[in-house]
């Protein structure tokens, strides 16, 4: 009897997975792809704000920065299915695609349904039999295959089905699990005026200060919400931030409203301009909703501090969005015990793990779906031959 695969988890790891293994295998049902949801690929649905920033078009050396905590990890799956040929792919499957601000790639319909499901109906022709509405919950439930493939995905965002269950499933195969813990989320700040939630600020810089310490800085965009100081240029320092408050530190951000400027340039052009504390006055310098909250934190505040307290606007963070809101989960399956080239367990023979359930995570802009796409595609194509090498 000709050997079987199955597949844990058809979120766009456990879909590119299946793909790959069909495709190897030719298709008579010999991959089974398991879901807990009556649809695959339910988070897809949420992506890129409901338009599924799928990929990035940086070239590898760039690309790779904005991996964590290991960037050479995905090296050799990103060059067996790089991130030209997730898009060629998607062309392929009737997903034309557009590449917009910051080499962020979506499909051309900025729809991101029509990823998923372009994605599930490639499956279903692909000769994979799917299990909708069935979770694993022990490995034993697999002990009719000859490899499997857990895809399970992490811990955010659980109302999309992904909840942790792989982290179990591969400790009981005999794996660890580093620390887990949100990011890509938002930091709320203590005391948060009323005035800020509801703000977008443009092309500020946000500095992240660690026991005092400056650790990382960017600049751009994010967002004041209900939750908290979120998206852009936030969430990338959410990681670093929210893995110190686990650990007890302090934690501070200081918002730079005129990035573009020195100190001493910004001074200049204060006194140039006779820009004063009044509010009228204070429109040349920020956005006008931004005006009595920054008044309200800097009381008392003249014109020769102004520039100090614009270039330096610090928030002491105490909490951050959990799971239920994190773009991303950090740490996961220790990437020691994954050989980098196929993706296999080192534990345990015809074993194959691969998406957001690695210890293996990036930046927002396309990163993490690309992460999964890459190692899916790896571990499909890795199992499926570990099959041939049975016969
Ligand atoms: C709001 C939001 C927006 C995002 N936007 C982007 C973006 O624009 N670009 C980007 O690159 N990344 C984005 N991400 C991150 C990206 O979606 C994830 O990193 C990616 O989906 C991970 O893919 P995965 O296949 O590993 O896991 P998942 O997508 O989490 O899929 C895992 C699947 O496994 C199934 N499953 C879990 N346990 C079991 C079990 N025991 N039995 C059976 N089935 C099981 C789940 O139902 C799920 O379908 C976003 C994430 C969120 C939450």
């Amino acid at each position: 009897m000709e050997g079987r695969i199955a597949i844990v988890g058809g979120g766009p790891a456990g879909m590119m997975a299946a793909i790959r293994a069909a495709g190897i295998l030719g298709g008579g049902e010999r991959v089974v792809l398991f879901d807990k949801n009556d649809r695959l690929g339910r988070k897809i649905y949420l992506t890129g704000k409901g338009r599924c920033n799928l990929t990035n078009l940086r070239p590898w050396e760039e690309f790779a920065t904005h991996l964590h905590p290991n960037q050479g990890f995905l090296k050799q799956a990103f060059r067996a299915f790089s991130n030209e040929d997730a898009i060629r792919f998607f062309e392929s499957i009737g997903v034309p695609v557009v590449t917009l601000q910051g080499q962020r790639v979506y499909p051309a319909s900025l729809v991101a349904g029509d990823v998923a499901r372009a994605l599930e109906r490639r499956v279903r022709v692909s000769g994979v039999e799917i299990r909708y509405r069935t979770r694993i919950a022990s490995m034993s439930d697999l002990s009719g295959f000859d490899a499997v493939i857990l895809a399970t995905g992490g811990k955010s965002y659980p109302v999309t089905g992904s909840t942790g269950d792989g982290y179990a499933l591969a400790q009981e195969a005999g794996h660890t699990v580093t620390p887990l813990f949100p990011s890509e989320t938002a930091l709320l700040p203590q005391p948060y005026d009323p005035g800020l939630p509801g703000l977008e600020l443009k092309n500020v810089g946000l500095h992240l200060f660690i026991d005092r310490t400056p650790v990382e800085s960017d600049q751009g965009d994010f967002n004041f919400t209900e939750d908290g100081m979120e998206s852009g240029i936030a969430y990338h320092l959410s990681r670093r931030a929210v893995w110190a408050l686990c650990n007890g530190q302090k934690v501070e951000i200081v918002l730079d409203l005129k990035p573009a400027l020195t100190l001493e340039k910004l001074s200049a052009r204060i006194v140039r301009d006779s820009i004063t504390v009044r509010k009228d006055s204070l429109r040349s310098m920020m956005p006008e909703a931004l005006i009595d909250p920054f008044l309200r934190a800097n009381p008392g505040i003249t014109a020769a501090g102004l520039p100090a307290r614009l270039k330096e606007w610090r928030f002491r963070i105490v909490d951050y969005k959990g799971y239920e809101r994190a773009v991303v989960t950090a740490g996961g399956v220790n990437l020691k015990e994954i050989v980098p080239k196929t993706m296999a367990s080192r534990l345990r023979p015809g074993l194959y793990l691969c998406g957001e359930l690695l210890d293996l995570d990036g930046d927002t802009g396309g990163y993490n779906l690309q992460i999964a796409f890459s190692t899916g595609a790896l571990a499909g194509a890795s199992a499926a031959r570990y099959l041939l090498s049975l016969r």
